[in-house]
């Protein structure tokens, strides 16, 4: 923080503060004008901000009573306050052709009311508009407007118990997030889209300027840069899903980045570019096996500012991916199925270098123009593997490991139980070291461990469970199970680690 006198700060932060509070008319009118169309989902039919849960349900069962042989909506499980959360299928049962399954949510988190109203929007044009419905022929819908739906009730970003459900993509302690994996299973999407919105003015950018200024994106990606992710999925987002979006950005005039935020706490000043953290949506969705990504819209704090513009973005960003799949619907079904069958090693550990003064983009709020300040990074990107090792025959789980057991079934990996105790030449892991984490992360703190493999005649109780690699959902088991992973189970504390014990879970190897 640089240093200021005490009367000087004073003002800034009152400055900045009621800067904080809204973003200026004079910012909005030049950079985020709302543009000349209309959009009748029920926000603006209303002039409400955003849609409740019971207005996106009427909404919805107008869709389906206006083109009922497209539609159908399903329940895809209950919120902890025991409300139904829908999803929408919209599929040509006439077309006979093998189809793109394509999955998108919105409102994961329950603030970000755009994703909903946007999603409800192209719902509706799947069936009353002749060039969209033509999206059917090679695709098949699966949409969830409102994931979050009790944090949407609330206006809050985390589900009803406080946990914020994009942290919770490898532990499933919330029946939201746990709905979402088991319509992955089933489904088996080709491309999913999980819409987000951003916060524009950080109060962390005071780490980087003395001016108040804030992100000036319309939109943000957020891909995979996972190391476990198969290639070609990654390239197909680089290669042809952002250079269309970008088009179509330049035709609608919205400006938009690769996401980048800053990290906060001790490394405030330095951004992260990029993500590739397992246990948010987009990249476990990538590691599941199918083309992925988050989008993050400009948003939080905003209200009802710029909202045509933001929901028309959703909108247009929806419009945008389906027309790629459906252009690429070939090369997209050709990598899924090798990604379900590849056999690369798994990265267990790795890191990202700081890039020294990087430019990015601000807009400053007071002056009203776009600046570029060159900030540290740390780009995922350009992830370098510290530590790999051999893709196992089989994990095995010991039967006692009840929540360890559960969490697989839940997530859709197969597996064999045994019915009674065997004894097994497995590898174990013994646990070398065991460092608690300081950041609490979903009411627990995590713990990252080093383990040493040794070779083991092991005696496995009826009940335990062994995880082939012959399946598609290889890659994700062996990032849960996989000890040193961050994200890991053992991370998680779904499985306990003792220092110096052997952990309850072992490799068979070929
Ligand atoms: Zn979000």
């Amino acid at each position: 923080m640089k240093k200021h006198i005490l009367f000087l700060s004073l003002i800034m932060a009152m400055t900045l503060q009621s800067a904080m509070a809204q973003q200026p008319g004079k910012v909005t009118r030049k950079w985020f004008p709302d543009p000349d169309i209309k959009i009748e989902s029920p926000a603006f039919t209303t002039g409400k901000y955003y849609t409740t849960y019971k207005g996106m349900k009427k909404y919805l069962q107008k869709q389906l009573a206006a083109y009922p042989q497209l539609m159908d909506i399903t329940s895809i499980g209950k919120t902890q306050k025991g409300r139904e959360i829908p999803m929408v299928t919209i599929s040509d049962k006439a077309s006979s052709q093998t189809k793109l399954r394509v999955l998108f949510t919105g409102a994961m988190h329950g603030d970000e009311h755009a994703g909903t109203e946007g999603l409800m929007w192209f719902i509706h044009q799947l069936g009353a508009d002749a060039s969209t419905r033509e999206l059917l022929t090679k695709i098949d819908f699966y949409i969830i407007p409102m994931l979050n739906v009790d944090g949407s009730e609330a206006d809050t970003r985390y589900t009803h118990n406080g946990t914020d459900p994009n942290r919770d993509h490898t532990r499933l302690s919330t029946p939201e997030i746990t709905c979402l994996h088991k319509v992955a299973t089933d489904v088996k999407p080709h491309l999913y889209v999980d819409y987000h919105e951003f916060k524009p003015l950080r109060t962390s950018y005071e780490e980087i300027s003395d001016r108040i200024i804030s992100n000036p994106n319309d939109f943000m990606f957020l891909y995979s840069s996972n190391p476990n992710v198969y290639p070609e999925l990654t390239e197909l987002i680089e290669q042809e899903f952002i250079p269309n979006t970008r088009k179509m950005a330049e035709s609608w005039n919205l400006r938009n980045s690769i996401y980048y935020t800053t990290r906060g706490g001790s490394d405030g000043t330095i951004m992260n570019v990029g993500g590739h953290s397992s246990r948010s949506s987009s990249n476990i969705m990538a590691l599941r096996g199918c083309v992925s990504m988050l989008m993050e819209i400009r948003g939080i704090g905003l209200g009802k500012t710029s909202y045509l513009r933001r929901v028309n973005t959703i909108y247009q960003l929806c419009q945008s991916y389906s027309q790629t799949a459906f252009n690429n619907s070939s090369r997209i079904i050709g990598s899924v199925e090798k990604a379900e069958r590849q056999n690369r090693p798994v990265a267990i550990a790795y890191s990202i270098k700081t890039e020294k003064n990087q430019p990015f983009l601000f807009l400053d709020l007071l002056k009203n123009e776009i600046i570029t300040y060159q900030v540290d990074a740390k780009p995922a990107k350009e992830l370098k593997v510290t530590k790999k090792v051999s893709r196992p025959k089989a994990y095995v789980i010991d039967g006692r490991q009840t929540l360890a057991i559960d969490l697989i079934k839940k997530f859709g990996i197969r597996y064999e139980e045994f019915r009674q105790p065997r004894q097994l030449d497995v590898e174990a892991y013994r646990v070398k070291s065991s460092v608690t984490q300081k950041t609490e992360l979903l009411n627990i703190h995590p713990v990252a461990v080093k383990v040493q493999p040794e070779t083991l005649h092991a005696t496995l109780p009826e009940g335990s469970i062994l995880i082939p690699m012959s399946q598609p959902l290889f890659t994700l088991a062996a990032i849960l199970l996989e000890p040193e992973c961050v994200n890991s189970f053992v991370y998680m504390q779904v499985i306990d680690a003792q220092l110096n014990e052997c952990l309850p879970v072992y490799r068979i190897n070929e």
